[in-house]
């Protein structure tokens, strides 16, 4: 079964040929972070555009570095959202196109789907499993029963781990994005010298909360002598780095409590989205699977950011299953895994 991927629903462009032996045939992710630098953050309608100039290129790519035509595909799948919309657009109907050309099925593949089952391409676990997704866009805990059953245990009431990581540091002077900045400045920090808060600790659900840390960070940068000298700016990545990480670590605690009494079977932890590349992360939230007795997986850098060989992936999970979407399925912003979760006030999915 081969299946090609088509993912731009944020500020990567990308494409991917996979199979369901697990093997990602070919790929190409464009970055657009050079073209948004300058605004700070991504700006919709030039993300719209670039992706509408590079993906059919990057497709071609991706086709002739298999060596595959589009006539031995079994489908093709693409994101149709959550997402900016111009950009889920571009690709959703590219992806229509082309099953229709080539008179193969299309996938309409929810973008969070696809992180959540990455951990099955990376590494073929086992339903269940409990999903960390922390990225630019989403910060949420879930229960991967099954190929479409996802119960959300978490989700932020407000900011995305990764908005509040790219907010913290464009105030303290580090540049964009913030998550990577962060975690280099952080290095040379002290963590103990600004006192932060940790919020949301110690609630008895799972959601997470980033919005107040970050503004205790802009009051205490508010306070400190302008611009921020290279020791300020450390220490306040330092203190800001280890206020999020210890707030994600007890939420993260609390639901692996809760998964492992109702999902006994489960084995594993899984984290994905582009915070995952957090060191700081990765090494507490290793100790708090250790503790829980599960398994921390985080698949690798390239899998968990933003990229097309999750959504072929997802593709195949769906195909194999027996689905697969009308042609005029409707491109949707708002697209949550879990229809049946509350929405938390404030946020996005
Ligand atoms: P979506 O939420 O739709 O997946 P996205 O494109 O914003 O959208 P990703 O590409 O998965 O998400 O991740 C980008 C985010 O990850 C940015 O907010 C970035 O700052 C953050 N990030 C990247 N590297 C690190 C790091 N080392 N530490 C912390 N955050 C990081
Ligand atoms: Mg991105
Ligand atoms: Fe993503």
């Amino acid at each position: 079964m081969l299946v090609l991927g088509i993912e731009t629903s944020c500020d990567e462009t990308a494409a991917a040929l996979v199979d369901d032996g697990r093997n990602v045939l070919a790929q190409r992710v464009l970055s657009q972070i050079e073209e948004h630098k300058p605004f700070g953050g991504v700006v919709p309608e030039v993300a719209a555009r670039s992706h509408l100039l590079h993906l059919d290129r990057l497709i071609a790519e991706t086709m002739a570095e298999a060596g595959r035509r589009f006539a031995e595909l079994d489908a093709v799948a693409a994101t149709a959202g959550p997402g900016l919309i111009g950009g889920v657009i571009v690709g959703a109907t590219t992806g229509k196109a082309l099953a229709l050309a080539a008179g193969k099925p299309f996938l309409a593949v929810n973008h969070l789907e696809g992180h959540a089952l990455t951990a099955r391409l990376t590494d073929g676990i086992d339903f269940p499993y409990l999903l960390l997704l922390v990225s630019g866009g989403h910060c949420q805990l879930l229960a991967v029963e099954g190929v479409g059953r996802y119960r959300r245990l978490g989700t932020t009431i407000d900011d995305a781990a990764g908005e509040a990581f790219d907010k913290v540091a464009k105030m303290a002077g580090l540049g964009y994005p913030g998550g990577p900045a962060i975690q280099q400045a952080a290095l040379s920090g002290d963590p103990a010298r600004f006192a932060l808060p940790r919020p949301m600790k110690g609630r008895p659900d799972c959601d997470f909360s980033f919005s107040g840390l970050k503004n205790a960070v802009r009051l205490l940068i508010e306070s400190l002598p302008r611009p921020l000298s290279p020791t300020d700016a450390a220490d306040v990545a330092a203190g800001f780095q280890a206020a999020l990480v210890d707030s994600i670590a007890d939420r993260v605690t609390r639901a692996a409590r809760r998964f492992r009494a109702e999902w006994p079977d489960g084995r594993h932890l899984v984290v994905s989205g582009g915070v995952a590349a957090n060191a700081a992360l990765r090494q507490t939230l290793a100790e708090v699977a250790t503790r829980a007795g599960l398994a921390l997986l985080a698949p690798p850098l390239a899998l968990c950011t933003d990229n097309a060989a999750m959504i072929a992936w997802a593709g195949i999970e769906k195909l194999r299953l027996g689905h697969s979407d009308p042609l005029d399925f409707a491109p949707r912003p708002r697209w949550p895994l879990d229809p049946t979760a509350p929405r938390a006030v404030g946020a996005g999915v």
